[in-house]
């Protein structure tokens, strides 16, 4: 394991921890202020509990995980990209670059 940035989160009841290996690529927040991180999809394993998360398709068709306990949202992946709640990290980051905010037409909540 490399000496880089670590950082470790989990959901409300704690059911499901993170494990983020990187810092992340941008930050915002969608219209009702849920903030979220964007991350490289390769820097984010989930250490525990993959039994409680459960995958939602949004309206856009697009999956979501949530932890099946305390139904917090906690991510969504595509083009590489991993998208979190910023609730889950001690971490911040700049708003999306125009060329990072085009890969992500989807959302977590
Ligand atoms: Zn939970």
């Amino acid at each position: 394991m490399s000496n880089g940035p670590y950082y470790q989160g989990s959901c409300e009841c704690g059911a499901v921890t993170l494990l983020v290996t990187d810092e992340p690529l941008a930050q915002g927040s969608d219209d009702q202020g849920n903030g979220w991180l964007v991350l490289d999809a390769a820097a984010v394993q989930v250490s525990g509990g993959l039994d409680a998360l459960s995958t939602e398709f949004r309206d856009d068709g697009h999956p979501c995980s949530r932890c099946h306990q305390c139904r917090q949202w906690l991510l969504a992946e595509g083009d590489e990209l991993t998208l979190i709640a910023d609730i889950l990290l001690p971490a911040e980051a700049e708003p999306p670059s125009p060329e990072l905010a085009e890969r992500l037409p989807w959302r977590l909540y």
